[in-house]
């Protein structure tokens, strides 16, 4: 046999148990013993029949006699017997388990495992787990692995096969951690910790087992992450670009309206010294929504051009691009660089004249959606790419960049997470917070608005309007349909313009408008022509208004915290006191606290991790697509062990970056899947 055996010729099973194994992806002897249990239940502490505790589980060791099997009058089995120790006699009940007519024998040892409850004052096992004493229990008795459960497989089923199994399976299991690292981090072998975590010896075994598989689980991730920037960043020779920093920067610097903070200083500061750096950077600038980041990819920009190199921004939305064009334009056209725009509605003689630019060289800087990337766009001397809002940006089209003369690269993303998760998750790229708003700006004020005072908040939204500010509307999300959510958002734009809002001009924007139609509404909302901006979800990124100083949204239950507040950072851009309203229909616990978390907090990093605690990392705006694979035993919480696991990641990157000499390393880490954000 071999680890990659399929299960059907190694247990005895039917067909319809291993579809049922099938369909959690167990499929050979390794995929069974990698399934590691989700929780653990203590049976290994026995108490006595004087001892019992009520409305708890109770283990006991002892004999069975009195056996009885009724039917009772719904036709179903009850079965009964006296279940007796040196210190007195308690009766278990069975419900339903005819098959038991054949297991329970008067006399018999026996060790039990149940419920204690009280009935009509008497004390009674309901339906206890039982085994006859060995020399290793499987299902009382010990501690108890408790599976991922699945109608008609149980955690017995999976015990009871692997049991008799799992130490011949594991005769075959290979150490692939290098000796040296199992050592430094004080790891329990790998085997010992397989076996451990399905059948624990004790609590202490067991939490060394745990330790050692979370451990590997980060360290995976995290080495496949570290090995992904070693190969970005390992090029050849004439792929060098070294771009010292500009004297001419500072006076662009000085030339700002306003200073930078300090965190963008900061932050500046690492990019640029990346960018004097032989290989290129992989760099995260991350920032809450209105920190200001554009600026600071701004001042990169320059710095690249005026070493003589081309640069690009890439967006995921023409609203995005252009406005970004709009910001670069004003503040680098002044230095004489030749700065294109392409969009959709580009024409094609433009759009050749912008491609034969960027192979001549002639043009400086390119910035459009992402699609640029695909279009197969020639650079003559390509320096430094920006590509706003990461997390939509894939795999491919970073080959398709290291293929166009690896550029230094630059994300940038205002989706806050907490610095351990964005280390798992972005582990490719250096990372750069600007953890600080521009002074002067006024928190906006947050508030849950029931349903009966609806109206009221309309009256006062119109009077702020009245008063010459604009609002958006935020229209509920509506899983999986495009289709579903366009057409609320356009029942909901009639009804506020016919009904709510009729002296007012409300105009309406979605993601199957054409991308003129939707620079137009664009326009006319900065122009404040538009008073009132209905919009579905999809337009949540970036657009800058600073006259709008109200943000609804509707449903606001079902968006996370983190998208949330990426709505509420459309507003308070400008300097007049800004509100945003939330609107729900849901009264659950978990909606309220997450509501109120918004009310409380007004940093997103903090409301990043709240949500993270509230609602795990799957759900995590942008994480929940990022591949990360289901960790069994470790936690993205847990910035300890992934600390730890990163140090031992990197250690083992600078001696063996391709791991040549590690091979059954390398074949889980090839192993697993690309962790990257789909667009
Ligand atoms: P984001 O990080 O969301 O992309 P932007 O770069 O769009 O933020 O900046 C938001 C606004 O803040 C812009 O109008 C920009 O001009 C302004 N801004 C940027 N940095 C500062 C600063 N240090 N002081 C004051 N205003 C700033
Ligand atoms: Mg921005």
């Amino acid at each position: 046999m071999s680890l990659q055996t399929p299960l059907s010729k190694l247990i005895r099973t039917t067909k319809s148990h291993l579809n049922l194994l099938n369909g959690l992806g167990i499929n050979t002897a390794e995929d069974l013993l990698l399934f590691f249990p989700r929780a653990y239940e203590d049976k290994s502490v026995f108490t006595s029949v004087s001892q019992i505790i009520p409305e708890e589980t109770n283990t006991l060791r002892g004999t069975l006699s009195r056996i009885t099997h009724h039917r009772t009058r719904n036709g179903k089995t009850l079965s009964k017997a006296l279940f007796s120790d040196e210190t007195g006699n308690v009766e278990a009940v069975w419900f339903n388990q005819p098959y038991l007519k054949r297991m329970l024998q008067s006399g018999q040892q026996i060790i039990l495992s149940g419920k204690a409850k009280v009935a009509f004052g008497k004390l009674t096992l309901q339906s206890p787990v039982f085994e006859e004493p060995k020399v290793e229990q499987t299902h009382v008795g010990r501690i108890i692995p408790i599976y991922h459960q699945t109608e008609g497989l149980t955690s017995k089923w999976i015990r009871e096969k692997l049991k008799p199994l799992i130490d011949d399976w594991l005769t075959y299991m290979e150490e692939y951690m290098p000796s040296w690292i199992i050592k430094e981090y004080d790891l329990t072998d790998y085997k010992t910790a397989v076996k451990e975590a399905h059948f624990p010896s004790d609590e202490k075994k067991l939490e060394e087992a745990k330790k050692r598989l979370a451990f590997d689980e980060l360290f995976l991730l995290q080495f496949k992450a570290l090995q992904k920037k070693w190969r970005w960043q390992n090029i050849a020779e004439h792929e060098k670009k070294v771009m010292p920093t500009h004297p001419e920067l500072q006076e662009l610097i000085r030339s700002l309206p306003y200073d930078l903070t300090n965190a963008q200083k900061n932050c500046l500061k690492e990019i640029l010294n990346d960018m004097e750096k032989p290989y290129p950077m992989s760099r995260l600038l991350q920032g809450d929504v209105g920190s200001g980041k554009t600026v600071v990819a701004g001042a990169a920009i320059f710095n690249a051009i005026k070493n003589g190199y081309q640069a690009t921004l890439m967006a995921p939305t023409e609203i995005l691009a252009r406005q970004h064009y709009s910001t670069l334009f004003k503040l680098l056209q002044p230095y004489g660089f030749n700065i294109r725009y392409v969009s959709g509605s580009t024409s094609e003689s433009e759009k050749k004249q912008i491609i034969d630019g960027l192979k001549t060289g002639i043009v400086d800087l390119v910035i459009g959606t992402h699609a640029l990337i695909q279009e197969g766009v020639g650079f003559k001397n390509l320096g430094l790419a920006v590509i706003d809002e990461q997390h939509r940006f894939g795999v491919r089209q970073r080959e398709i960049l290291k293929a166009s003369g690896s550029p230094h690269l630059l994300s940038l993303s205002a989706t806050p997470i907490p610095r351990t998760l964005a280390m798992t998750i972005y582990g490719d790229q250096d990372l750069s917070v600007i953890d600080e708003m521009p002074a002067g700006r006024l928190p906006i004020i947050t508030r849950i608005v029931p349903e009966n005072k609806r109206n009221d908040a309309y009256r006062w939204i119109e009077e702020r309007i009245n008063e010459g500010r604009q609002a958006f509307v935020i229209c509920p999300l509506i899983d999986e349909s495009d289709v579903l959510e366009v057409k609320s958002a356009i029942k909901e734009y009639e009804f506020l313009r016919e009904h709510v809002f009729p002296k007012l001009n409300v105009g309406l924007i979605h993601g199957k408008m054409k991308s003129d139609e939707k620079d137009t509404v664009m326009d006319s909302f900065s122009k404040n022509i538009i008073r009132i901006l209905v919009s579905t979800s999809v337009i949540e990124v970036g657009i800058d208004v600073p006259n709008a100083s109200i943000m609804i949204i509707e449903g606001a239950d079902r968006f996370g915290l983190s998208q949330l507040h990426q709505f509420r950072g459309r507003v308070g851009r400008g300097e007049h006191q800004s509100y945003c309203f939330l609107f729900t229909q849901s009264n659950t616990e978990e909606a309220r606290n997450r509501l109120n978390a918004m009310v409380q907090h007004t940093s997103g990093f903090r409301l990043s991790e709240i949500d993270l605690s509230l609602r795990g990392p799957g759900e995590i705006y942008g994480v929940r697509q990022s591949g990360i694979p289901d960790l069994k035993m470790a936690s993205l919480t847990d910035s300890f062990t992934i600390k730890l696991a990163r140090d031992a990641a990197s250690a083992l990157l600078a001696k063996d970056p391709e791991l040549h000499e590690h091979t059954p390393l390398k074949e889980k880490i090839d192993a697993l899947g690309e962790v990257y954000v789909k667009d």
